[in-house]
């Protein structure tokens, strides 16, 4: 999977709509403190689906929205968007988060579930968690990882990371089963 374009509009400090262009190979972003080199990684982790408000250095999930400055009003919602080449061809991801109505997931234009946008990005080996992502302090972060955390990287880069999440889901559903064939045997002896 390869980032082509991601575009931005009151995500943290990128408050105007903002688009860019990100060409093959190694990009890096550079500029002053505070100029939101950070918001924008934390906006293309957003769209993958990230989902602790902590890693993305706010309170709640809603801290991501435009909170306003004393020239300018806070926005009501954030939206960020990523189109990436992928084997099946491009697909868009859409995120968008309200003020009061949390967030919601478009993927090509339909609506999907967190769920559904975490597995296109982890089969595709990345994610919001990928090392191909490198924030600030990522590397002294990964010097020092204990070795299950390491195996959790090992594996979003080679991606099987979907597999775990596939695994937990069919291992839940096979005890509802198992908890409906008790039940059954026991409605079954009930009527003998
Ligand atoms: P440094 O090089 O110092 O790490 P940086 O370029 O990575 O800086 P960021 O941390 O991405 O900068 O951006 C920080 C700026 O984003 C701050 O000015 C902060 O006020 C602003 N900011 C963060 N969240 C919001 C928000 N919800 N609304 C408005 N501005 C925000």
């Amino acid at each position: 999977m390869r980032i082509k374009k991601v575009r931005l509009a009151g995500f943290k400090s990128f408050v105007e709509p903002v688009e860019l262009l990100i060409e093959p190979g190694l990009t890096g972003v550079v500029g002053p403190n505070g100029c939101g080199k950070s918001n924008l990684l934390e906006a293309i982790r957003w769209v993958m689906g990230e989902g602790s408000p902590k890693s993305l250095r706010g309170g709640g999930m809603e801290d991501v929205i435009f909170a306003g400055t004393s020239t300018r009003p806070a926005r009501d919602f954030a939206e960020v968007s990523l189109l990436a080449e992928t084997a099946d061809g491009e697909q868009e991801v859409v995120r968008r988060i309200e003020r009061g109505a949390g967030s919601a997931y478009r993927l090509n234009g339909r609506d999907v579930r967190q769920r559904d946008v975490a597995l296109l990005f982890a089969d595709a080996a990345t994610g919001a968690h990928s090392p191909a992502l490198v924030s600030q302090g990522r590397i002294a972060a990964v010097i020092a990882a204990k070795p299950t955390e390491r195996r959790q990287m090992l594996e979003e880069a080679a991606g099987i990371a979907g597999l775990h999440v596939r695994r937990r889901e069919a291992e839940i559903k096979l005890r509802q089963t198992e908890t409906n064939l008790e039940r059954l045997d026991e409605m079954l002896g009930e009527m003998e």
